[in-house]
């Protein structure tokens, strides 16, 4: 069984930046699993692992293009402290989490804080950033009817509902 449309693809991997430093690595024992085919991953890994069996390594360096995009500077703006809940803690380097009005979660940076005006950065962490993978496909398996319909993997390492 190859890594295609409606597969179900378990992995090892380990994500790293062109200078080395370390983003993510799956624990041994704790693979990653998704859908293939729904870019359920980022659409150059994916590419990279299309065709691929069950043992296969597979080392991708995927452009920005191809994974988070690139970094847009429109994604930075700054706003008045007290747009924020007085109680909320604000931190240069610090990460918030709110809700949009459609009820959707949204990170964001604090990028600067400079008096009542706080730098805000709304682009993706890895924005802008080439990312090389280091992937050892560990199992793969088709997809269920339920599974296509949702557009995720359902069980262990997927979605439970
Ligand atoms: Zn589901």
């Amino acid at each position: 069984m190859k890594a295609t449309k409606d597969t179900v693809v378990t992995v090892d991997y380990r994500l790293t930046l062109p200078d080395g430093e370390v983003v993510e690595i799956s624990e041994p024992g704790d693979p990653l699993t998704y859908l293939h085919g729904y870019e359920d991953i980022v659409p150059g890994l994916e590419k990279a692992l299309e065709g691929k069996a069950v043992g296969d390594r597979v080392q991708a360096i995927v452009p920005p293009e191809e994974a988070y995009g690139e970094y847009d500077p429109e994604g930075v703006e700054e706003v008045d402290r007290s747009e924020f809940p007085a109680e909320l803690e604000l931190e240069e380097g610090g990460t918030i989490t709110a809700t949009d009005e459609d009820d959707d979660e949204v990170e964001f940076l604090v990028k600067e804080i400079k008096g009542d005006r706080v730098v805000v950065d709304f682009n993706h962490p890895l924005a802008g950033k080439t990312l090389h993978f280091d992937v050892t496909i560990r199992e793969i398996r088709p997809a269920t009817a339920e599974e296509l319909e949702h557009g995720h993997v359902h069980g262990e390492d997927g979605h439970e509902h």
